[in-house]
């Protein structure tokens, strides 16, 4: 039965436990890998009937700040499967374990795009229910807005299915509130109607980091809505995994991705190529063409990472970022970067879930491979140096970027804050469910 449960003596335990960083060692009171919603619901109910809390998880990306689930049953979402794409009225139903990489090419030959995140192995709820940063953010803002329906099951066990005329506050908390409202079985959002983009990156010696970053900076100024892109810092580990010309180098990099016309995207990118890369991969391409454009490691690695939103940063920002772990700084920090937000991402859109908005102009964000314990402290030194340099434009935090225990309050403003406590005493007054990012106070 898939709703029997896993305990540290099943042979599949280690496998079941093991999250996206290979340095945490979680450690449940049980694990389930439902298959349905009904088996999840049967999961719960039991959980609750034993005194035990409830956690869902598909991909553990964001399992750092969960802490100790030590009286915690975890619901592994592999199970919860299932992609239908309606190409006419351009949407989208996924089973709450689907990842983008399971929707993006398919939406992609139908001409369609995803709002989805920088790598296909992110699970589409556990993203959702956090908000949702895409590069097509700044045009259509964040893809738990996009969100049309929930199907869930609640504290008492039962399946619900919420959307804007039922149960509208929990439809509303669920988007953006993060998974302390229940455990997830599906959910429908919206597709682009968007059969090409222009976007790839354009690479430069880590040399001329600051001439290129500075350049950069000044460009996102002026560019519109369509257009988001990453200004970044890059050491590639000289490790067999990571491909020539990459291995063991270090770069400037600009990704940028052009959700408009491909013919309006190239003269956009004009002025950076005149900058002179050394590898340019921008050109049209379909929505799917960017599932790796990113880079992010595809399979689960020992990490540390940081990040921060930040206010539209002045010069001064980008010099203090490169003093700190540019080049000749001895970072070795594997990315050290800033993603263009504001646009869409910083109205309200109507009907908003509780992440309305994301505050600030940049999602700043650094990370380092840890592969050796006597790497930690310089990791760590390093990402502190990252987050001192941009601390004086902080404008917040976005908690599916967080990877530590991280006040509500600096993700959204008070009276959301409260709005989500309440939300959560009327759901869930028990606090059965045990979220990364949890709501209670
Ligand atoms: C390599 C990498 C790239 C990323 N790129 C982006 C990006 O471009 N944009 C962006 O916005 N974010 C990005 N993220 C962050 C990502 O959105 C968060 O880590 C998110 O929490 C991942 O969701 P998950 O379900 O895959 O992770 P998990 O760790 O499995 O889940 C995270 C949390 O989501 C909740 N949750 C998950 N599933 C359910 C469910 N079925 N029911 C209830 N609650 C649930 C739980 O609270 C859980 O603790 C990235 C992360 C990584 C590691």
């Amino acid at each position: 039965m898939a709703t029997d449960l896993l305990t540290p003596t099943d042979s599949l335990w280690d496998a079941s436990r093991g999250v996206f960083n290979v340095l945490l060692d979680q450690q449940p009171a049980a694990i389930a890998l439902p298959e349905s919603a009904a088996e999840v619901a049967a999961v719960v109910t039991g959980a609750i009937a034993d005194g035990k809390r409830v956690s869902a998880q598909r991909t553990g990306h964001s399992a750092a700040p969960l802490g100790s689930l030590a009286d915690t049953v975890l619901i592994r979402t592999a199970g919860l499967t299932g992609v239908e794409i309606d190409v006419e009225n351009a949407g989208a139903r996924v089973g709450a374990g689907v990842l983008w990489g399971e929707v993006v090419p398919e939406a992609s030959e139908q001409g369609l795009a995803a709002l989805h995140g920088s790598t296909r192995t992110v699970c589409i709820a556990g993203y959702s229910l956090g908000g949702g940063v895409s590069f097509y953010g700044r045009k259509h803002g964040l893809a738990c807005n996009r969100v049309t329906a929930i199907e869930l099951v609640d504290a008492d066990g039962e399946q619900l299915r919420v959307d804007a005329e039922n149960e509208p506050e929990l439809f509303w908390a669920l988007r953006g509130g993060g998974g302390s409202f229940g455990v997830v079985t599906a959910l429908e959002f919206e597709l682009l109607e968007l059969p090409e983009i222009y976007a790839g990156a354009l690479f430069f010696p880590a040399e001329r980091a600051s001439e290129v970053l500075h350049a950069w900076h000044e460009w996102t100024a002026g560019v519109p809505e369509e257009m988001t892109s990453v200004g970044r810092l890059m050491n590639f580990p000289p490790i067999p995994e990571i491909p020539e010309p990459f291995r063991g180098q270090s770069f400037a990099v600009i990704e940028a991705i052009y959700c408009g016309d491909p013919a309006a995207g190239e003269e956009l990118v004009a002025p950076l190529r005149e900058l002179g890369p050394t590898m340019d991969t921008v050109a049209a391409v379909p929505p799917a063409g960017i599932e790796d454009l990113h880079m992010d490691p595809p399979e689960p690695s020992p990490y540390a990472g940081t990040s921060m939103l930040t206010g539209e940063p002045p010069a001064a920002a980008i010099e203090a970022m490169l003093d700190a772990v540019g080049p000749g700084s001895d970072s070795h920090l594997i990315v050290a970067e800033l993603r263009h937000c504001g646009g869409a991402l910083s109205r309200a859109p109507h009907g908003a879930g509780a992440l309305a908005v994301l505050p600030g102009s940049f999602l700043a964000f650094a990370v380092g491979i840890v592969p050796d314990p006597a790497l930690m402290a310089p990791t760590r030194g390093w990402l502190g140096a990252f987050d001192d340099a941009l601390e004086p434009y902080g404008a917040g935090n976005y908690l599916n970027f967080c990877d530590d225990p991280t006040d509500l309050g600096t993700a959204f403003p008070a009276e959301t804050v409260a709005k989500l406590r309440e939300v959560k005493d009327r759901y869930d007054p028990e606090n059965v469910f045990h979220s990364n990012h949890p709501v209670s106070g």
